[in-house]
């Protein structure tokens, strides 16, 4: 008979190495796409940014992010002569910027946007 070893150690030692094996690879497949993910979208948003300034939220808060949708901005009015260009609200934008800026909320404003507390300017 030849000399083999059929002990319940060796299957559950083989059946461990087997499992880590196995998760070992799984984890490793798993962070490799996520980060080559999270790098595609992160270039991406960079991309945008740099061509759309006005839309770069990246240093808001979310606090503040809640703040306009609840106020319902958008960044180009649908309200024929009612813009943040000519709200009473409106910040306008700094001679180095390209955005302006809302009392109401902090980060960039386009002057073309819009929100449900539009405000006429008064002499
Ligand atoms: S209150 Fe609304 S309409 Fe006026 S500047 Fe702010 S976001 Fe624009």
């Amino acid at each position: 008979m030849g000399n083999k070893n059929y002990s319940r150690r060796n299957f559950i030692n083989k059946c461990f190495s087997s499992a880590c094996l196995f998760i070992g690879g799984m984890l490793l497949l798993n962070c490799r796409g996520k980060n080559e993910s999270a790098g595609d979208e992160s270039e991406t948003q960079i991309q945008s940014n740099l061509e759309d300034p006005c839309n770069d939220l990246t240093d808001v808060g979310e606090g503040e992010i809640k703040k306009r949708q609840s106020l319902g901005y958008v960044k180009q009015s649908a309200v024929p002569d009612n813009s943040c260009g000519n709200c009473a609200l409106y910040i306008p934008a700094k001679p180095d910027k390209k955005c302006g800026g809302c009392i109401l909320f902090k980060g960039p404003v386009y002057v073309e946007g819009h929100c449900i507390q539009w405000a006429a300017v008064t002499a």
